[in-house]
């Protein structure tokens, strides 16, 4: 609770500060458009929060509930590229695919493209290349064994120190606030795949070498029926 409170306290101090501002001084038309950008700006990121929270929140109260259908994994990776790809535009990274795209597995498409999308959406942000060239690359590898389908997506950005690992897939935990909050980010992401995967009975990983890039990984369990 402490946590939420001060991720809905913040935004909602600049929209309180700046509105009362607007209302008891005399600014000019110029001024007055840049703070009623940064309310904008600023209740969009309440809004965002929010949703995050109920989504995670749907998750932890209902994750039995889930219902999961066989099916092809290729399209579901695909549409969440999809929806990355004007950001990785934007930033300049391309994407690689690997893998058989035709595995078969038992998953809920709208909640295991989300968990995607968080991951690429996250290598976007977090994975720029480090040697200072200047386009990015998002690889989204499927590889599978006897008893899992794995799916991970993989940056060649700065990585994360070891003594992070263990608490990312925790709310609200950071490497680096500022920059997380500063991105548009509300710390939740890693915690809602987490979710996901437990909700598909996986798992989720992360391996990372500082200055080489992550690897982000949802674990399926393989449904034998289907192969
Ligand atoms: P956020 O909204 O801050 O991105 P997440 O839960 O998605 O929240 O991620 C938690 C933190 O993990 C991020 O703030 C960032 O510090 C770190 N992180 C996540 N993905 C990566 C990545 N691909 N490379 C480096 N750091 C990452």
């Amino acid at each position: 609770v402490a946590n939420v409170s001060h991720e809905l306290r913040t935004p909602l101090t600049s929209i309180q500060g700046f509105t009362e501002t607007l209302l008891t001084n005399d600014v000019d038309e110029v001024q007055q458009k840049s703070f009623l950008k940064i309310i904008q700006d600023q209740s969009a990121r309440l809004s965002t929060v929010l949703e995050d929270l109920l989504s995670l929140s749907k998750l932890e109260k209902d994750s039995e509930g889930v219902e999961t259908t066989p099916q092809k994994i290729g399209p579901v990776v695909q549409t969440a590229i999809q929806v990355c790809e004007p950001k990785a535009k934007k930033l300049h990274v391309d994407f690689e695919f690997e893998g058989d795209d035709q595995i078969i597995v038992n998953i809920n498409s709208l909640l295991f493209e989300q968990a995607l999308v968080n991951l690429i959406d996250n290598a976007i942000k977090y994975g720029r290349p480090q040697d200072g060239k200047n386009k990015g690359s998002v690889k989204v590898k499927i590889d599978q064994d006897d008893q899992s389908v794995r799916v991970s997506v993989i940056d060649q950005g700065k990585g994360i120190d070891n003594e992070h690992l263990s608490r990312l897939f925790e709310r609200f935990y950071r490497v680096d606030k500022a920059r997380s909050r500063n991105i548009g980010g509300t710390g939740l992401g890693l915690s809602i795949v987490k979710h996901i995967a437990l909700a598909h009975k996986g798992s989720v990983k992360v391996e990372s070498q500082l200055g080489q890039g992550s690897k982000f990984s949802i674990i399926l369990p393989k449904n034998h029926e289907l192969t």
